[in-house]
Parts: C-alpha cells; structure tokens; sequence
C-alpha cells in the first residue's frame, strides 16, 4: 500500500432478503454448512488487510449475527441498521467515523450477499481507492444488450462496449462519503441504486477496477447452488505405486492376480504369496498415505497364514472409498520367466475389477520376462509393479 490510511471495510447485511422468501433473510442461509455472511466475513478477514470491520446489521438478526460471527472465532463490530440499504450504509459509516478513523480513511462497502471477495479483489479496491478517491468493481457484460417497449419488444441496442456490470465492494475516502451520504439524507434522496451512484451524484468522481466473477451475489435459490459448488473441493487425481516379490518352493502352482496358475513350483509366503495382490494393494494404499500391506497384515500374525490375498486388496479399497477416493484405474506388470500370465489375464482383470467396482478394462495386466538376467531370469521367484489412480474429491 502506497498511503498509510487506515483501512475500514463496512458489511451491509441489515436486508430481509425477500428476493429469496423464506424465514432466513439470505446472509444467514447456510453455504457449505455455515452461513453466507460468515463466508464474506471470512474473506474479509482473513488477509488482515482492514483496521476496522463493521457489520450493519437489522435489529432483529442479533441471535444470528452472533452466531454467524462466532464461527469466525474472533469478535466482529456490528452496529444496527435502518430501513433502507442506504440508510443502513449511512448509519456503518456514521458509526465508523465514530470510532475515530479520519476522514481520509478508506472504507470498502461490501454487500454481505457477496461472500468470495478474494484477497486480490479486495487489494484492488484499496489502490483502487489510493488512486481515484472512489472506485468500482466492475465486469464487462458479455452479451448483447436489449432496451424493451412496454410491449416487450426490441426498441434498441445499446452499446455493451460502454456499460459494464458493477459489484461490490466499492471503496471510498470516509469524509466523502459519509458527507455524500449526509447529504442526501437531508434532501430525502433515496433514488440511488449504489454508494458509487449516491456519491457522483454529489460531484465525486468514480473509478472503477476489474471486478470477479466469484462476487457474484446471492439473490435466488440457484445462487446458493452456486456459492456449493464455489466450495465444493475440487478433484484430484492421484498416484500410488506398488511393488512385490516372492520367492519360489517347492509345489505345484502360484497365485497371481487373484488366480491359481498351475506351475513346477509355488511362492513362499505367508499368506498365499501373491506377489501381483500385494503390488495392487500397496499401490492403493500409496494414494492415501496409509503406510503398507505389511503395516496392516504382518506376517507375524496367525491370522492371515494362507490367506487370500484378495482380502489385502479389498481392505485397501475401503480405505481408499473411505477416505473419499475413487478408483479410475489400476496398472500391474509382472515380471516373471514362467508361468505364462497371457491365458489367465481376463480371469485377474475381472477378479480384480470386482474387488475393486472398476470395469476390467480399466484394470491393466501384463507380464514381461527379464530376458534371464537377475533373481527373476534365473527363475529365484516373481516380481510385480502396480501403479493406482484414483479420484478424489469433485462431488
Ligand atoms: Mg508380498
């Protein structure tokens, strides 16, 4: 900031809301579970931008005002509001100016309906403010333009190039704006649809900055939809990864994939050694965080002596779901001389894909030897990899 004068931001939030029926007047419907204007509050505060945040509040909203501040785990000023919006404004900014804030203080105006002024918009403001006095958010309107006659019919396009669509917050020096206000209360003006709008009236000039579309104000039911969705976390993809190997013994077949191959040898293990279940599960478990398979099924307990391993990957698909993750897609590559996994790779796929509530095709299998080199050329035992994405979030 290039001044040093102190801060204000004045949230209007005395209306009744009667665009929105209902008991609740639209500040105090709950968004995300808390109310709207705790939201703004919120946003307000948060950048610890503002010396002084003062509520205007209608007499009757104290039990929820207090409730909605008291979210915020901090106090918040409020002061009563009047009839009008406008007189609601005057009565924050007399309020305000009694505080003692000089009249070259700036104050953002800000309708509470406005719940996501983003600290970037609120910066904008304040230089906004610095530089002309006072100053408008503002967007351009994108689409064209009509004028109507009585009868509905088109009568003229004016043109979108000079209009824009106005927001809030809108920033002021005090001293004006409280003299503007003072000033049309005396003449019993009450015509102004803004503060922006009351205060030209009085001969300031108004800049404008770039506005957001987050501003937008809830006034009807698809609003708050809206103001869901603007909070609704958003999607997520991420990664595990897997790896396994066993070694072969003495016996006549290996589990791989869910599925007895029969083979000249087995897999030493604990459970049923299925080095293919133990890359997936680990790839899963890899996406939340959770440790590994070893962490939840030791080989020291007696319990999961023989077991089937598909016990493992089920277990890892719960905690994935229950921590709110979907499974998109799973890939495994075991590395092997023999057994031939080709023949028994739809099995796996569909063995898996139902542990998982994925289809099989989005359950990659393949196999690949190691052109005899290493522990799994000489045919010492199995080796397998697994990759996991998984979605989260995004409703
Ligand atoms: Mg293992």
């Amino acid at each position: 900031m290039t001044d040093s004068a102190p801060l204000a931001a004045l949230v209007v939030a005395a209306g009744r809301g009667t665009r929105l029926g209902g008991p609740v007047p639209k500040q105090y419907r709950r968004v995300a579970g808390r109310p709207v204007l705790t939201h703004t509050l919120e946003h307000l505060i948060r950048p610890a931008l503002f010396d002084r945040v003062l509520v205007v509040i209608h007499p009757d909203d104290g039990a929820a005002f207090a409730e909605a501040a008291a979210l915020l785990g901090r106090q918040i000023a409020s002061c009563p509001g009047g009839a009008s919006r406008q007189d609601s404004v005057r009565l924050g900014l007399e309020a305000l100016a009694a505080t003692g804030l000089p009249d070259h203080a700036i104050v953002l105006i800000h309708d509470a309906a406005r719940p996501f002024a983003s600290e970037a918009v609120l910066m904008r403001a304040v230089l906004a403010a610095q530089r002309h006095g006072a100053a408008i958010p503002v967007l351009p309107v994108p689409d064209t333009l009509a004028v109507l006659d009585e009868a509905g019919h088109l009568a003229g396009n004016p043109d979108r190039n000079s209009v824009r669509l106005v927001q809030t917050p809108q920033a002021f020096r005090l001293g004006p704006i409280l003299a503007a206000h003072r000033c049309a209360l005396a003449e019993g003006r009450t015509d102004f649809t803004d503060d922006a709008g009351l205060a030209a009236a009085y001969g300031q000039a108004v800049g404008s900055f770039a506005g957001d579309g987050a501003l937008f104000k809830i006034t009807r039911e698809e609003d708050l939809e809206r103001a869901e969705r603007h909070l609704a976390p958003q999607a997520e993809t991420r990664t595990g990864l897997g790896y396994d190997v066993h070694a072969f013994t003495e016996g006549d077949h290996v589990w791989l994939g869910g599925v007895a191959i029969p083979h000249t040898r087995k897999l030493l293990g604990h459970s049923d050694a299925d080095p293919l279940l133990h890359a997936l599960t680990d790839a899963l478990l890899g996406t939340i965080g959770d440790g590994d398979i070893g962490q939840h099924f030791p080989p020291s307990d007696p319990r999961w002596k023989g077991a089937p391993s598909r016990l493992f990957l089920a277990d890892a698909a719960r905690r994935v779901a229950e921590r709110g993750g979907r499974v998109v897609s799973v890939d495994c590559t075991v590395l092997a001389e023999a057994p031939k996994v080709g023949p028994h790779r739809a099995a796996m796929q569909a063995l898996i894909g139902e542990v998982l509530g994925i289809p099989p095709e989005r359950v990659g299998i393949k196999a690949t030897t190691s052109e005899k080199l290493g522990f799994v050329g000489r045919s010492e035992g199995i080796a397998a990899m697994a990759v996991a994405t998984v979605m989260f979030g995004g409703g």
